[in-house]
């Protein structure tokens, strides 16, 4: 996995995210719940402010079985992808939390939040 270390390496991050974690969901049978968010639609979900679904780096996943999110896991784990089981999904993420790119998703929040109220 690349790690994008300014806002403009996120497009190449979010595409090997992504290759990634289509084999893993191939081959464990997982749905995906979330992907994208909005600022306001991330607020409303109780998401962090930093959260990288605001950038399409995170995907919330469920999956049919026990034994298929483990695999998941495992295989999530080997491919440098940061996951946290949050009980009724998996929450897999490109990045470690509090890596540099959250300066990078605060900064696109506020942009986007000033777009949507017309100052920017
Ligand atoms: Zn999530």
């Amino acid at each position: 996995m690349l790690i994008a270390r300014n806002a403009a390496q996120v497009p190449a991050l979010r595409a090997s995210f992504l290759f990634a974690m289509y084999a893993i969901l191939s081959h464990t049978q997982g749905s995906v719940t979330s992907w994208i968010r909005s600022p306001g639609h991330n607020a409303a979900h109780g998401g962090s402010t930093a959260s990288l679904h605001l950038l399409g780096l995170a995907l919330d996943v469920v999956f049919p079985t026990a034994a298929t999110m483990a695999r998941a896991k495992l295989l999530a784990k080997a491919e440098g992808i940061h996951y946290l089981d949050e009980r009724d999904h998996v929450h897999f993420q490109a990045m470690p939390a509090g890596s540099n790119i959250v300066a990078a998703v605060k900064q696109f929040t506020t942009a986007t939040a000033m777009e949507e109220k017309g100052e920017a």
